[in-house]
């Protein structure tokens, strides 16, 4: 009998979960090609000089079991971690599985780090809490009359609210006032999305920002601060442990997991092909044929298979195939919106601004709300993992800058992406120029799949695509869904149950939910 394969596109999460889960439950040979030279896609590592990069920084954690349980069946967790016992993520908490017997973070590489999180916004050059609360130090920070402008504001908010909400603006202001969305919301969303708030939908933000509105964060002003000790001890404990989020987090970065992962699969048997950008689906009526994609020799090379999986962007997978595709289809699928990334890694002797007590920043990553910057976050690689960074006397850290593939800055040389981003780091008086001495520039296209655009029109492409029985869509880009790395799991696992099952419907697979309480950017949630 010929052995099946399973054509994978891409080796992100989503790519590689499909393949091993194949050589896990099935005769089906994985074969995996891969556009860049590395694994892991979004959630790779990035190395230089010893020192690692995480792009945009992977919190591991997740609602689901099965990918809980997955994660740490191929990393266990560092010892000792479960001394407390929970991880916690967005008000959500559950119990920290025991470490596996004898294992030791500090002799062994392949580890799950339990972190803390600590992330705080920037602005006015200060910190703020995140997510923002009304304490005393808040409204100190915020000074006399910007605290009155927005309480004026938000007054006036409650007597004439806008009946009718039309936009993201419109959703924020009626629930903070102007003066407060101005102060927190704005200047992060649109660096994020280059749109302005007036053009994301209203209904964009009540998905997101779920039950947030300042009226919470007033009462648990009060209440903390009249009633601080009015329930019992043990519920108040509680409820301030449920509120401090903790994840995992592997020892090198996220991408150390995907590695691993994808030797196992070399050991199982499965193929990779790296540098080669798939970029013709070839099809015969409705079924997937092969498909076929320039290598770095500029050699053609053709892929056949049984099954077909694609992570790649669905507006690249549209323009790939072979066949007549309907006018409409094209036209939804040439009006996606991604957004791009760039991150600069900049190595300094230490960083102008410290903790109050004159420590080192603890913040994992900072928000950084200035407006007058166009850096939108700041990553500290020292305090993911210390193993992240060479030497632990220099400070790693990331400048985040949100843009779009036609920007003039996605193609400043990396001499003047360097140049940017110090001056900017030195202008909100993160850094001191002097102190920087070393960088390297990441640019990551289309990391961020837009809600906008023709996106409300995205169903008609799915009902399309999903009649090419054998062509599975998972993860990310793979379904056009602004996801975490268990939604890309989890949509692999199901098309791969799907394959081994015979089932032909996709349903299960789009109906995977994205979890849109929790993600990486939290743009919305910022206060
Ligand atoms: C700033 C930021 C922060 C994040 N933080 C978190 C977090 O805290 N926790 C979390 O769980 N998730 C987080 N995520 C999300 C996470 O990165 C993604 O969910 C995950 O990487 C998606 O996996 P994927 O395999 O679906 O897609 P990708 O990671 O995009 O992988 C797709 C792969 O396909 C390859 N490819 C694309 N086109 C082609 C082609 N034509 N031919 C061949 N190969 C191709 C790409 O090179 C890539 O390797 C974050 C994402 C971002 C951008």
């Amino acid at each position: 009998m010929t052995k099946c394969a399973a054509v994978i596109i891409g080796a992100g999460p989503a790519g590689l979960t499909a393949a091993i889960e194949f050589q896990r439950r099935s005769q089906i040979s994985p074969i995996v090609i891969e556009s860049s030279r590395e694994v892991g896609g979004i959630s790779r590592t990035v190395r230089y000089k010893g020192n690692r990069m995480d792009i945009g920084g992977h919190r591991f954690f997740s609602k689901s079991d099965r990918v809980m349980k997955w994660w740490l069946d191929m990393m266990p967790i560092e010892p000792g971690a479960d001394a407390d016992g929970y991880l916690g993520y967005h008000g959500q908490r559950r119990d920290l599985p025991k470490t596996a017997p004898g294992c030791n973070a500090q002799t062994e590489d392949l580890v799950m780090l339990v972190r803390q999180r600590k992330s705080r916004i920037y602005f006015l050059r200060r910190f703020f809490d995140y997510p923002i609360r009304v304490t005393a130090s808040t409204l100190r920070k915020l000074g006399g009359v910007r605290t009155l402008r927005c309480g004026l504001s938000y007054l006036r908010t409650i007597l004439l609210p806008q009946r009718e909400e039309k936009s993201l603006e419109d959703f924020l202001v009626n629930r903070f006032g102007k003066q407060l969305y101005l102060t927190f919301f704005k200047s992060y969303t649109e660096k994020v999305w280059g749109v302005p708030c007036r053009e994301i939908s209203a209904e964009w933000g009540a998905q997101r920002i779920k039950g947030l509105s300042l009226k919470k964060v007033i009462f648990h002003f009060l209440r903390s601060t009249f009633m601080p000790s009015s329930s019992d001890g043990i519920a108040q404990k509680n409820t301030e442990t449920s509120l401090i989020e903790r994840f995992l987090y592997p020892k090198f970065g996220p991408g150390q997991l995907w590695e691993h992962v994808a030797d196992v699969i070399r050991d199982g048997g499965g193929e990779f092909h790296f540098g080669i950008v798939i970029d013709r689906i070839v099809v015969d009526g409705s079924r997937v044929v092969s498909v076929e994609g320039l290598n770095e020799a500029g050699e053609r090379c053709s892929f056949y298979g049984d099954h077909f999986l694609s992570t790649m962007p669905v507006r690249d997978l549209i323009r790939a195939l072979s066949c007549e595709v309907p006018r409409e289809v094209i036209e939804i699928s040439e009006g996606l919106i991604y957004r791009d990334f760039i991150t600069v890694g900049l190595l300094v002797r230490r960083l102008a601004i410290n903790e109050d007590d004159g420590s080192p920043l603890k913040d994992n990553w900072v928000y950084i709300q200035e407006p007058d910057v166009m850096m939108g976050r700041l990553q500290i690689y020292n305090n993911w993992s210390p193993s992240m960074v060479s030497s632990l006397d220099k400070v790693w850290i990331g400048l985040e800058f949100f843009c779009s593939d036609t920007d003039e800055m996605w193609k400043l040389s990396d001499l003047a992406m360097t140049k940017l981003a110090i001056d900017e780091a030195a202008r909100i008086g993160i850094l001191k120029a002097d102190d920087v001495e070393d960088s390297h520039v990441v640019r990551v296209p289309k990391t961020y799949p837009a809600y906008f655009g023709t996106y409300n029109r995205f169903d008609i492409i799915r009902r399309y695509i999903d009649g090419f029985e054998n062509l599975f869509l998972v993860g990310r880009n793979g379904m056009h869904k602004y996801n975490n790395q268990d939604h890309s799991m989890l949509t692999a696992m199901a098309a791969v149950e799907n394959i081994t099952s015979g089932t032909v419907s996709k349903e299960n697979i789009w109906a995977i939910n994205t979890e849109m309480d929790y993600h990486e950017s939290q743009t919305e949630k910022s206060l």
